[in-house]
């Protein structure tokens, strides 16, 4: 068998639709095309959106599909512990920092910000007094990493780069620059879980010895800081493919908050999994 690992890994905070259907069947393709295995991954660490139901809808809709996959799929919820260790080593390098803020004084420092428009923020710990006193008051906090700190434990990012060989949105295609700054002091872990997304998709692309990530151009640019992430950690970078994004008849993109038709009422309605492959010409 080669070494090629490849997974898919929704989030089960609502039920999957053809955009879906479109990335796990590529994925799972691709597996099979190079001999190579597939993975499932639940990434439930949304506590409060994720809904049991939604995870047990994820299994039986890709077996419907006719897809399969190793078992057990790993789910993050079940590796917290994990996560923070990842994220305490980051602590004791200085890598990241506590932030207290709330997402509406991000909002207003981005608005007072010279640059108008700008859409990333970029902070640094609090004098150690107000920290002090804020963990003593008991305020919950969010970490953030810190660019600047990331930038100076590598030496700047100008030789951090990824291998893209799908497609980003603008036609982004090759060896490709990563450009964390583009995503400022991005938060490692969230205030009510102790993770978010990115450290965990990182941190599982690596323990599960992923060698592609294929998924949407939507998260191309999430690329840039799971890159840095890699770097600081010293994992190795998969190969990226993104694939292009299915749009519905009215041109737009197929999203779970624009309540786009889930594969369960395709099938309700009659579509078989092959017409439905056919449709999305996967196979
Ligand atoms: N869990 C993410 C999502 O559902 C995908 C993560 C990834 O493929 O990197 O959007």
């Amino acid at each position: 068998m080669s070494r090629f690992i490849t997974r898919f890994a929704p989030s089960p905070t609502g039920y999957l639709h053809r955009g879906h259907a479109f990335s796990a069947l590529t994925a799972h393709a691709a597996a099979r095309t190079a001999g190579g295995r597939f993975l499932l991954r639940v990434e439930d660490i949304d506590l409060t959106r994720r809904r049991p139901e939604f995870e047990a809808a994820i299994y039986e809709d890709l077996a419907w599909l006719g897809l399969g996959w190793e078992t057990p799929a790993r789910r993050q919820s079940e590796h917290l512990a994990d996560y923070a260790g990842a994220l305490g080593e980051l602590e004791a390098r200085g890598l990241i920092y506590r932030c207290f803020r709330t997402r509406k004084e991000i909002a207003e420092e981005i608005g007072r910000a010279p640059h108008g428009a700008m859409e990333v923020f970029r902070g640094g710990p609090l004098p150690a007094a107000e920290e002090a006193r804020r963990l003593e008051a008991g305020e919950a906090f969010a970490w953030r990493l810190s660019l600047t700190a990331a930038e100076a434990a590598l030496e700047g990012f100008e030789r951090l780069t990824f291998a893209e060989e799908g497609e980003g949105p603008n036609g982004e295609h090759g060896a490709i620059r990563a450009r964390p700054e583009l995503g400022g002091d991005v938060v490692l872990a969230r205030k009510d879980v102790g993770v978010a997304y990115h450290l965990a998709v990182t941190f599982d692309d690596a323990l599960q010895g992923v060698t592609h990530v294929i998924r949407g151009q939507d998260l191309f640019e999430a690329t840039h800081v799971q890159r840095l992430l890699q770097a600081l950690f010293g994992w190795p970078a998969p190969t990226y493919r993104h694939h292009r994004l299915l749009t519905g008849p009215d041109g737009k993109r197929y999203a779970k908050r624009d309540r786009a038709e889930t594969l369960r009422e395709l099938k309700a309605g009659g579509m078989t999994a092959a017409a439905l492959r056919r449709e999305l010409g996967v196979d």
